[in-house]
């Protein structure tokens, strides 16, 4: 029986498995290598490491782990999990299980792009979810919101903290704005694009226009847009976590779950989704998993 088992070893995982090195924990981080983030060349906004690679991140992490004697990292994939005698069991894609006393899941999300010719191919390059993390990189730049429910206008005026040309882009679904918003978009010089889009364009770095179905073009530096976003495996469901509308969970103090032991960190969990933020997720679920264990073992 480990003391934890992390499941996902992307910046949440990873810096929940250093803290609990440093307490002298015996821990199993398996992950499976498919971040999220693995499209795009850089991952800004991150304390004294900006704009590094997010491979490289992923590779300091590792070697800072290496001299944690404590620390198991595995490549694998965790395909169920269940409770056991206050416990948790964690089955493995070779058919392998492992035991442990806690549990941190920091398994990222996924996401689903809207259908638009080329969205795929820039994404992360191009199109992107984030504006706190690509907008300063596209700054004074043709900037398109891509959307059309309830964020649509909120997403639209958030994009002119990057530039000034800004178009809101429908794509011919049905929106919910009324005349006072599109004043207010109109009032901050952003247009209003309804008609149904064909593709992205540009060339092997960058998108550069937007073709839409009409055949008018529209000059197009990014797309944000805020993408259907799921869990990647069903092992938080599994385990009986609640989830937010949104598919992700409603963590309480220091990333506890309603289910007691189990922890979620990272993008998983409700909070903005940075790189930084996921680490310190997965420190502060660390912290409380040590402190959990102390407990036990002075009672
Ligand atoms: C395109 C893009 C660009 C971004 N750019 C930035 C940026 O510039 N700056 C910034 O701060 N943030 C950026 N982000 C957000 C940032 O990448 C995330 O906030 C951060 O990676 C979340 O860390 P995490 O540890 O929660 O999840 P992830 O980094 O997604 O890691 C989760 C890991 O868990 C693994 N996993 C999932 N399920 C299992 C399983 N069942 N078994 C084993 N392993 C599993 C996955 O393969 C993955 O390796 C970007 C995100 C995207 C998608």
């Amino acid at each position: 029986m480990r003391d934890v088992i992390i499941v996902g070893g992307g910046p949440a995982g990873l810096n929940a498995a250093l803290i609990l090195g440093r307490c002298r924990r015996s821990v199993l981080l398996c992950d499976k290598g498919e971040p999220r983030n693995a499209c795009t060349p850089r991952t800004w906004g991150v304390f004294t490491r900006d704009g590094t690679p997010p491979f490289e991140l992923r590779a300091r992490g590792h070697a800072d782990l290496e001299r944690y004697e404590t620390v198991e990292r595995r490549a694998a994939e965790a395909v169920g999990a269940r409770r056991l005698d206050g416990a948790f069991e964690v089955r493995f894609s070779d058919g392998r299980s492992e035991r442990a006393r806690r549990l941190i899941l920091a398994t990222g999300l996924h996401q689903n792009l809207p259908e638009v010719e080329g969205f795929d191919r820039y994404w992360g390059t191009g199109v992107h979810s984030c504006p706190y993390c690509d907008g300063f990189e596209s700054r004074d730049a043709p900037l398109v919101a891509y959307a059309h429910g309830p964020g649509a206008k909120g997403l639209a005026l958030e994009l002119t903290v990057w530039s000034r040309d800004v178009t809101l882009c429908t794509d011919g679904q049905p929106t919910d704005l009324t005349d006072d918003d599109r004043e207010r978009l109109g009032r901050h010089c952003i247009r209003i694009v309804e008609t149904p889009l064909l593709r992205l364009e540009g060339d092997e770095a960058c998108p550069s226009r937007l073709v839409l179905r009409d055949g008018s073009t529209l000059p197009c530096r990014a797309v944000f847009l805020m993408p259907a976003e799921c869990l990647p495996s069903d092992l938080i469901r599994d385990l009986g976590c609640e989830l937010t509308g949104k598919g992700t969970v409603p963590t309480r103090d220091y990333e506890r779950t309603n289910v007691p032991g189990l922890f979620v960190a990272g993008d998983a969990s409700r909070r903005v989704q940075f790189a930084v933020v996921a680490a310190a997720e997965g420190a502060m679920a660390a912290f409380a998993v040590n402190t959990e264990l102390l407990r036990e073992d002075t009672r």
